[in-house]
């Protein structure tokens, strides 16, 4: 690990003064600090959120469930109202990583990092959830831009990401045994707008799949998912998986969430 100085900010404030002037953002250093300790991160200086009480929390605005960006994922798994208004939400959180990974890491890292096999930004994606930062707010549509890559400016910090409660929401996930993310996962909601099927693990990062959201919402049936073929073109292929395979599972957990949606 590389030398670097650590602030622990008290406010949103100063946690923004800190990142304009190149201090990286410490959540629950799932992520980032397992990549300083192999010097793939250099960071110099990190501005630690934890001490900042207004990021953390759940609470419900009418139909909406907003989460606090440094809520950690056995909050939002064991949440009340996160169960009760999206309870696919509180199933994603309860099978992240393992309990020591879902007592630390945060929705806020997990949205800001955006590894193309982590299993929130499929959830915020398909809900069409928005995402709060200390500037503006950002439709789940435009902020993840594929591979660890996200409309988040240089010291833009993210504060909350709310959540309009679908009707039905279901996540199928693929789990890779050796790291626990996602080989393949899917999420289904039928939302006010329609149904929208967002995709993590298979491709450059998330992405919502046109072809099985227009089957589903011409005909919510296992048969209308499994009807649509899915193109391998562009999906991953590694020593886990082939393309060819990621693509037979974007069909199969979607068939699954929707059975399990219908039932
Ligand atoms: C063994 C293991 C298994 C895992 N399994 C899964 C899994 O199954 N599914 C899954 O989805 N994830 C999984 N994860 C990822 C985990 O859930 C964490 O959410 C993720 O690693 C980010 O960690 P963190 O929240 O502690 O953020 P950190 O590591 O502290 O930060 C990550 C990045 O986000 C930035 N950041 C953090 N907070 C903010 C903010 N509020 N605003 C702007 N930028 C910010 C940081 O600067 C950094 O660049 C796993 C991780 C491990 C180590």
């Amino acid at each position: 690990m590389y030398s670097f100085t650590l602030e622990r900010p008290a406010t949103v404030a100063d946690a923004a003064k800190l990142a304009a002037g190149g201090a990286k953002l410490l959540a629950g250093g799932q992520t980032l600090l397992a990549s300083m300790k192999q010097r793939l991160s250099d960071p110099g200086q990190l501005a630690d959120l934890s001490g900042i009480k207004d990021l953390s929390g759940i609470r419900r605005e009418g139909s909406t469930v907003v989460i606090g960006a440094m809520t950690k994922h056995i909050d939002v798994a064991n949440s009340a109202d996160v169960k009760a208004a999206i309870p696919a939400l509180a199933d994603l959180a309860a099978h992240i990583g393992d309990r020591q990974v879902r007592a630390m890491g945060t929705i806020g890292g997990s949205v800001a990092n955006n590894d193309p096999a982590a299993c929130y930004p499929s959830a915020v994606l398909a809900l069409g959830a928005t995402i709060h930062t200390n500037t503006r707010k950002i439709s789940a549509d435009d902020f993840f831009q594929g591979m660890f890559s996200t409309a988040l400016n240089d010291g833009e910090l993210i504060t909350a990401i709310s959540f309009p409660a679908p009707k039905k929401a279901c996540y199928m996930k693929f789990v890779q045994p050796a790291s626990r993310f996602a080989l393949v996962g899917v999420f289904v909601a039928q939302t006010d707008s329609g149904v929208r099927v967002a995709v993590t693990g298979a491709g450059n990062g998330v992405f919502r799949h046109t072809g099985l959201e227009a089957a589903l919402n011409a005909s919510f049936t296992v048969a209308s998912a499994a009807a649509v073929k899915i193109d391998s073109a562009d999906l991953n292929a590694d020593i886990h998986a082939s393309a060819a395979y990621r693509a037979n599972l974007i069909s199969v957990q979607t068939q699954r969430a929707v059975a399990k949606m219908l039932a």
